[in-house]
């Protein structure tokens, strides 16, 4: 008989693993809390336009298309993809712009524009970080930390000082390049991950390099595509989603994860996997005190958390031919306003990125029409000082729309709105079981991250694996499909008693 796999979630972490164990021959459902897959991976859609309602930067494509190759499927069936070009546009405060790319001609002519010193230190930055990465990826990223001596020996400890990561993202960008707008340009992407440039390891400059080597992607239809064809293929292989399920509890016997509580009805399993946000879950769904090892509700609130996000999602009743697909607009005072991020203080200077995916797919709106989404990152929930009611919201996205008014030279873009949806902090807290509203979940500090992050094999208690942004590898969609990979092999290692 099929052993039978629950999978808690269907975030990204929760789909992927469902698919890959599914494909395997495991008899998988999974439970959902929200009416939709996908979790952050999510879609927002009202008026003829679409938007994507989380992640809309595809890097690493080989890493999605590895869920569908690993299931025996041609990616190329389930999510065509194409290369954005210019990669995108970022806007400085003095009215600059530059265009970043993958053509390294039009680079190095931009970089040389800047000053040939700028140019060198450029290449010597993308040949260190790329030596780096080599090392992260094959020795930190895509091993799975089950216990001590897969991090304590001889080799490991030896490719930790390779990595040399005890260095902000932002100093290590600046002893390669003198230039701020440039320095500037290879940083914010710690952001990416929710955490500070300033105080962020240097390994997170490896973000930037893998946009510049590997570049960044489409999906056809945006990224809500790649939820909705995980799931379309776990139910090809067979696979159960039930939706509007919200899971109450995991069973413990025996230090043995054997089921979940849902509506008050006991389902066994021989394998639990949870995709739901890691703290949440030691808090809400672990709670027999046995098996909850050192992530006791005070350890749980101790932890470091990566920021959150403010964001609109705007249908524009016209072309927006001043923006390229990818956006990011710089606030005048950098500094400050990472140090607002950090401190509870929703920026009242914000930089902020830009999403016009009807640049890539004119599908996505009514025709001669744009959608556009706006991603403000702000203080997490525990550290905010702002609680974000209705006055408050409407204050700030006339702020925001203000800036990208003068930003772009659109003077009567407010005119142009019409749909408008806002997500503010307390809906991902809400709506996502998102702990503390933290987006990108626990912060990939030095000592929450590799060994010291969260494991894909809990600990604790046998049969209970995690997929997901809070557990190893970390955040963003490459991450937690790793993540899910993981948990995945982890199963099946333990079920083959090896
Ligand atoms: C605004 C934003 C922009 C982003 N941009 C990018 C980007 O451009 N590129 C990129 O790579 N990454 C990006 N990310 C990060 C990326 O979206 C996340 O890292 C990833 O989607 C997280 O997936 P997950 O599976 O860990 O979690 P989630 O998506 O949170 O999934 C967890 C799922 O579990 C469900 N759940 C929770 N509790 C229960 C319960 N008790 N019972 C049943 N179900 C439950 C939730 O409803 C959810 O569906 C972005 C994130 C945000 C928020």
């Amino acid at each position: 008989m099929k052993k039978k796999i629950i999978v808690i979630g269907a975030g990204v972490g929760g789909l992927a693993t469902a698919v890959r164990l599914q494909s395997q021959g495991y008899d998988v459902t999974i439970y959902e809390k929200f009416d939709r897959v996908g979790g952050k991976m999510n879609l927002i859609a009202g008026d003829g336009y679409n938007f994507d309602l989380g992640p809309t930067i595809v890097m690493m494509p080989e890493v999605y298309e590895d869920v569908f190759k690993f299931a025996g499927v041609n990616p190329k069936d389930y999510i065509p993809m194409e290369k954005i070009e210019p990669m995108y546009s970022l806007y400085y405060d003095d009215g600059d712009k530059l265009k970043v790319t993958t053509d390294y001609v039009e680079m190095n002519k931009m970089l040389e524009g800047i000053s040939y010193n700028d140019a060198q230190g450029f290449y010597e930055y993308i040949a260190e970080i790329y030596r780096r990465y080599l090392v992260a990826k094959d020795d930190f990223i895509e091993i799975s930390f089950r216990g001590p001596k897969d991090f304590y020996n001889p080799y490991t400890i030896k490719q930790t000082f390779k990595l040399k990561t005890f260095d902000s993202a932002y100093h290590t960008i600046s002893k390669y390049l003198k230039d701020d707008k440039l320095r500037k340009m290879l940083s914010f992407q710690t952001l990416y991950i929710g955490i500070s440039p300033y105080n962020g390891p240097s390994i997170y400059t490896i973000i930037p390099m893998v946009e510049m080597l590997y570049g960044v992607w489409f999906i056809k239809g945006g990224m809500y595509t790649m939820a909705n064809a995980m799931e379309r293929l776990f139910k090809e292989l067979g696979g159960n989603v039930y939706l509007n399920s919200e899971v109450d509890e995991i069973i413990f016997k025996d230090k043995k994860a054997v089921g979940i509580r849902l509506n008050g009805k006991e389902i066994y399993a021989d394998y639990i996997v949870c995709n739901a946000d890691f703290p949440y879950a030691m808090k809400n769904l672990v709670k027999d005190k046995e098996v909850k090892g050192k992530y006791t509700d005070e350890k749980i609130d101790k932890m470091k958390y990566s920021c959150s996000c403010f964001l609109m999602y705007l249908g524009i009743d016209k072309k927006l031919d001043q923006m390229d697909c990818h956006n990011v607009f710089f606030a005048k005072d950098f500094d400050k306003n990472i140090e607002d991020i950090f401190t509870g203080t929703v920026p009242e200077d914000p930089s902020f990125y830009a999403y016009v995916p009807t640049k890539m797919d004119e599908s996505l709106a009514p025709k001669g029409k744009e959608s556009l989404y706006v991603l403000v990152p702000v203080p997490e929930l525990s550290k905010s000082k702002e609680n974000w009611d209705e006055k408050f919201v409407n204050e700030y996205k006339e702020r925001i729309l203000n800036i990208i008014s003068n930003k772009i030279n659109e003077r009567d873009l407010k005119a142009h709105i019409e749909f408008e949806k806002l997500i503010t902090p307390n809906d991902f807290k809400d709506k996502f079981n998102v702990y503390n509203s933290a987006t990108f979940g626990l912060a990939p500090t030095l000592f929450q991250s590799n060994y010291y992050r969260p494991h894909n094999k809990y600990k604790y208690a046998e049969n209970l694996y995690f997929a997901g942004s809070s557990v190893h590898p970390g955040a963003g969609v490459p991450m937690v499909l790793t993540s899910a990979k993981l948990a995945c092999e982890e199963i099946i290692r333990d079920d083959k008693g090896e």
